[in-house]
C-alpha cells in the first residue's frame, strides 16, 4: 500500500493550485485527474483567452460573490489577484489588463495558463495520475481510501476535493464531487445554472439572431426592488439572449424563476440619454427630415436589423412620413428606446452554464482553512463550493485562491 501525504482530486484551476502549493512543502502529493490532461475547462475560458482574474480590490471580489462573499475573505487575502499575476509572471507569462479590469495572459491563449500550471506541478514534484476517475472516497485505518475505477486503491493522509461543478460536463466536471461529498455527510445546496443564456418568449428574437447590442442596460423587477445591470453588451440567439450583460444577470433571474414562470426584462437602448434628451433628438431628426419615412429616420438611432421589430412594437407604420408622427407616437418611440421589452421564460440547462450555482454548503467548511467541519482532513476548493460571481475573472480567482489555501493548510495541518 502506498500512502501519500495529500491526494488532490481534480486537475482544474483549483486542484492544480492546491497541488502546487502543497507540493511546495516538499510532501508527497498526488493529483488525480479523470481526463488525459489537466485544465480542460481553462482552455474554454474567456473564449479561449482565459480571463484569469480581475484587478478589482478584495472588497469588490467579496461583493461579487454575494451572500457567499464573506466566506471567501481569507482565501482572497492569502492569495489575491496580485499574487496570481505574479505567479504567472514568475514563469515568464505576462498579463494584460483589459476593460473592466479583466486580466488576460499576454499570449491571449488559455493554453499558456495551463502550461504554467504544469511547469509548477513538475517543479514541485507533484505526481499526476491521468485518466483516473474517483468513484468514491472512504476511510481505512485512519487514512483516506480513494477508489478509482481500473486503478489500484490510493491512500492519503489528507484529501483536497476540487472536482468542479456540474456545467460544461465534457470538460470533466460532471458533478461527481457533489455525490461523493454527500456520501460523506456533506450538504449540497441545490445546483442551478449561473452565468447562463436566457430563453426569451417573443418569437421575433429568432429574426434578430446574431445581432449584438452594445452600450445598453437591462433591468428587471425583483419584488419591490429594480435590478439594473451595468452598461454593456448582449447578443440575440435563436432561442433568446446571451452575452456578458445577460450572463451576469442570469443568476438572479434563474432564482426568480423558481416562483415565476416569466420575468419581464427591459432594455434601455440609450442609457446615456435622459428621456428629455431623446425627445429633443427625435424632434431635431424629424424636423430635419420631414418627408422621410420613419423606418429610414430610425437608422440614426438603431441597428438596421432591429428597426422593423421596434417599429412594429411601437405601433407605428414603417412607411409613415415623420412629419405625420404625432406626439403620442413620439412618446411611444421614446419610451421604447428607454424600456424595450423582452420576456425571460427560462435558461439553458446547467450543462450549458458557464458556472454552477449551489454546491457544498459553506456552513460545513472552515473559511480559514477550507477544511471540512464534518470530515477532518478533507478540504474543498473551487467551483464545487457554493457561491459564484459574475463574469470578469472572479470565478477563476476564487478557484486559484481556495485551491492555494486548501493546499497550504492541508500540507501544514
Ligand atoms: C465557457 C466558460 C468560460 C469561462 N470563462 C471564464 C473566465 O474567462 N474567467 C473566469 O474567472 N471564469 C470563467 N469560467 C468559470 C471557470 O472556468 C470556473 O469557475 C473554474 O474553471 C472552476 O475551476 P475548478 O478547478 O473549481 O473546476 P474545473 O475547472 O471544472 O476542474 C475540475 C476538474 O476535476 C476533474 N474531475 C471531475 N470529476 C472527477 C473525478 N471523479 N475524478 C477525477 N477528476 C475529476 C475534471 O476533469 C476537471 O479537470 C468559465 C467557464 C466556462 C464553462
Amino acid at each position: 500500500m502506498r500512502l501519500h501525504d495529500i491526494a488532490v482530486v481534480g486537475g482544474g484551476a483549483a486542484g492544480a493550485m492546491a497541488a502546487i502549493r502543497a507540493g511546495q512543502s516538499g510532501k508527497d502529493i498526488i493529483l488525480i485527474e479523470r481526463n488525459r490532461d489537466i485544465g480542460r475547462k481553462i482552455l474554454h475560458t474567456g473564449k479561449g483567452r482565459c480571463n484569469v482574474t480581475n484587478i478589482a480590490d478584495i472588497d469588490t471580489f467579496i461583493e461579487r460573490f454575494g451572500k457567499q462573499g464573506r466566506f471567501l475573505r481569507s482565501a482572497f487575502f492569502i492569495f489575491c489577484n496580485r499574487d496570481l499575476i505574479h505567479f504567472f509572471e514568475a514563469k515568464g507569462l505576462g498579463m494584460n489588463i483589459e476593460r473592466q479590469g479583466r486580466v488576460f495572459p499576454s499570449t491571449n491563449k488559455a493554453s499558456s495558463v495551463v502550461r504554467v500550471l504544469k511547469e509548477y506541478l513538475s517543479d514541485n514534484k507533484v505526481e499526476v495520475l491521468y485518466n483516473a476517475r474517483l468513484s468514491s472516497l472512504g476511510r481505512r485505518d485512519g487514512f483516506f481510501q480513494l477508489n478509482i475505477k481500473g486503478c489500484d486503491k490510493i491512500y492519503a493522509k489528507r484529501v483536497v476535493m476540487a472536482l468542479g461543478g456540474a456545467s460544461y460536463r465534457a470538460t470533466g466536471s460532471s458533478g461527481d464531487g457533489f455525490r461523493i461529498a454527500e456520501s460523506l455527510g456533506h450538504t449540497v445546496v441545490p445546483l442551478k445554472p449561473a452565468l447562463v443564456p436566457l430563453k426569451i418568449k417573443e418569437p421575433w428574437v429568432k429574426q434578430l439572431q446574431g445581432l449584438s447590442l452594445e452600450n445598453v442596460r437591462i433591468s428587471f423587477k425583483y419584488g419591490s426592488k429594480r435590478v439594473t445591470s451595468d452598461i454593456g453588451e448582449f447578443i440575440f440567439t435563436h432561442f433568446g439572449i446571451s452575452g456578458p450583460l445577460v450572463l451576469d444577470l442570469s443568476g438572479a433571474i434563474v432564482s426568480l424563476m423558481r416562483d415565476h414562470k416569466e420575468i419581464p426584462l427591459f432594455v434601455d437602448l440609450k442609457p446615456g440619454l435622459e428621456p428629455k434628451q431623446i425627445e429633443r433628438r427625435l424632434l431635431n431628426e424629424f424636423g430635419a427630415k420631414k418627408t422621410s419615412k420613419i423606418k429610414n429616420v430610425m437608422k440614426g438611432l438603431l441597428p438596421q436589423k432591429l428597426i422593423p421589430i421596434f417599429i412594429h412594437i411601437s405601433g407605428l407604420t414603417p412607411e409613415k412620413e415623420v412629419n405625420q408622427v404625432t406626439r403620442e407616437e413620439r412618446d411611444a418611440i421614446k419610451n421604447l428606446l428607454k424600456a424595450f421589452p423582452l420576456t425571460a421564460t427560462g435558461s439553458l440547462p446547467i450543462e450549458e452554464a458557464m458556472v454552477t450555482g449551489g454546491g457544498i454548503s459553506t456552513k460545513e467548511i472552515d473559511p480559514r482553512t477550507m477544511e471540512s467541519k464534518i470530515v477532518p482532513g478533507l478540504y474543498f476548493a473551487g467551483e464545487m463550493i457554493n457561491g459564484c460571481a459574475s463574469s470578469g475573472g472572479y470565478n477563476l480567482q476564487q478557484a486559484f485562491s481556495t485551491g492555494y489555501l486548501a493546499g497550504e493548510k492541508a500540507a501544514n495541518a
